[in-house]
């Protein structure tokens, strides 16, 4: 287990997938951290950069670590925005173009962190796509954004995308008072049963209030799967998490909070919530008559 994954809070789903990604070591080109603004998306991208690069997976000790906590590290770098301009310029990133193809000075991987990347200008942007079509091997980007539609699409596609959500899902104190306001949503099974809830998906507010429901249900559901069971946040639904803990495989169980994940972000960027909550619902029931 990563030291410097465990550092990044309130963030259990990336959590879940960087340490995915460590543990198959199958690393992307680049990777887009999307979500709300003071969510930790560059803390995470350094954190992921000492992943990669440490001998012990992130240790948070070693020489390597030490230097990418400090800024210090000569192959992990912070592209962003200068102070006084309103883009990342083409000159900052022609430099990016011309030292990604060399080889790490120190470590495995060179890390480039491009905060806030839909500040990237037009020219920067086809810079950098240029470096994504014919990517060199030991680089890695991460780019972060609180405005994943200002990304260029070009530049987004080449990206795996991790999302990360406001902490209020996540914040521990808010969601023990509004435990009972969950259960108000989820029928006697669970939220499993999907009861009702095409129907409360009238106004964006609610909307939200219910995907925020199934994703601590699912969460809870995958702590459960994996013996974390201190964690969980429905405690008065133990029995009912346990049930479908023991019903699907924790991978599926990734698969359906990312696809719940993108339904929160498409209600946030103001797509009708009845349309988000029915293709939800259908994309939640197809996965599961999959994924079992
Ligand atoms: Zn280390």
């Amino acid at each position: 287990m990563s030291s410097a994954i465990d550092r990044i809070k309130g963030q259990f789903l990336v959590r879940r997938i960087l340490q995915g990604i460590l543990k198959t070591g199958r690393l992307a080109t680049a990777y887009l951290f999307a979500g709300p603004e003071h969510t930790g998306k560059k803390f995470a991208g350094f954190q992921f950069g000492k992943a990669i690069n440490c001998e012990r997976g992130g240790c948070e000790e070693c020489q390597t670590c030490i230097q990418i906590e400090k800024g210090i590290h000569p192959d992990v770098r912070l592209i962003t925005l200068e102070p006084d301009k309103k883009e990342i310029s083409i000159e900052l990133m022609r430099d990016v173009q011309k030292e990604a193809f060399l080889k790490p000075c120190l470590a495995r991987f060179k890390v480039y962190i491009i905060e806030e990347a839909h500040t990237l200008s037009e020219e920067a942007s086809n810079s950098l796509l240029k470096i994504l079509e014919e990517p060199p091997e030991h680089t890695i980007f991460i780019l972060t954004t609180s405005s994943p539609q200002g990304i260029f699409p070009t530049v987004a596609s080449r990206c795996q995308k991790v999302r990360f959500v406001g902490t209020t899902t996540e914040d521990s104190e808010d969601l023990a008072k509004r435990e009972n306001e969950i259960l108000q949503f989820m029928g006697p099974e669970g939220i499993e049963s999907f009861r009702n809830l095409r129907d409360m998906a009238g106004s964006r507010n609610d909307s939200i209030k219910i995907i925020d429901a199934f994703l601590i249900w699912y969460r809870d559901v995958l702590l459960l799967k994996e013996g974390a069971a201190d964690g969980i946040f429905l405690k008065q639904m133990r029995e009912n998490l346990q049930e479908c803990a023991n019903k699907y495989c924790a991978e599926f169980l990734i698969q359906m909070l990312k696809r719940i994940l993108d339904a929160r972000y498409q209600l946030a960027n103001y797509v009708n919530p009845v349309l988000v909550m029915e293709s939800l619902l259908v994309d939640l029931n197809h996965l599961k008559a999959q994924g079992i």
